[in-house]
């Protein structure tokens, strides 16, 4: 390429650098406002309930408190539980019995999504809560173990600046429609599908 061809390219680059960053600009300037949000997190794929963890680290990084709820599937012992639990500005509460196909006994597993909601709820109404994670709550709603309209009312009342991640597959429509931010996670490839299992520090 000839010097000029280059120097014709830095300039066509260095000016839609500067177009971009003036749309960019614009667009964060036009975002004013502090609201606590609430957040879901959904798909196939894998990554929901890491990416609430590495919300969890956030919030603890300012100094603020984070309350983990794990409906479902809180038998496992897993690596941020280990790590989280021992911090003095989390509460982490195992809501679940195991994974609904393991337990094989419904009454059980509706007795403990109830009971750990009434936890969780606890945790929408204290502001100095500033993070609320409810993993896997998507499957107890589906299940029909926990009333949509209760979940959504706590949601609703919840203090005004505090922010809730909800993590799990199929989200429910009205939780989607509550939501501030959605993200649906899809699954292109995974490593169990080829054999290999739960990696420590990766999966679990
Ligand atoms: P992670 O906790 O790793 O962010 P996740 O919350 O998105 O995963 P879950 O459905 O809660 O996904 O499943 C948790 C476990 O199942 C993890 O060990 C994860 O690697 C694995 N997993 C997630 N998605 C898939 C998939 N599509 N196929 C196989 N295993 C998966
Ligand atoms: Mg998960």
């Amino acid at each position: 390429m000839s010097d000029e061809e280059e120097q014709r390219r830095d300039l066509a680059h260095r000016e839609r650098a500067r177009k971009h960053k003036a749309a960019v600009d614009a667009k964060i300037a036009a975002a004013t406002r502090d609201k606590g949000l609430l957040l879901v997190l959904t798909g196939n794929g894998k990554g929901k309930s890491s990416s609430a963890f590495g919300m969890v680290a956030r919030t603890l990084g300012y100094g603020r408190k984070a309350a983990v709820f794990q409906f479902i599937k809180g038998a496992d012992e897993v690596g941020e539980r280990a790590f989280f639990s021992r911090h003095p500005d989390v509460i982490w509460e195992k809501c679940g019995e195991g994974f609904t196909w393991e337990t094989q006994d419904r009454q059980r597993d509706i007795a403990a999504a109830r009971a750990g909601w009434e936890k969780a709820a606890a945790a929408l109404a204290e502001p100095t809560v500033s993070l609320v994670v409810l993993d896997e709550l998507t499957y107890p709603i589906t299940y029909g173990y926990l009333e949509i309209d209760l979940v959504l009312a706590a949601l609703a009342a919840r203090p005004p600046m505090q922010h809730v991640v909800i993590t799990g597959r199929s989200a429910h429509d009205r939780l989607i429609e509550a939501a501030d931010t959605v993200s649906a996670i899809r699954d292109v490839k995974h490593a169990f599908r080829d054999g290999v299992r739960a990696q420590e520090g990766i999966d679990r």
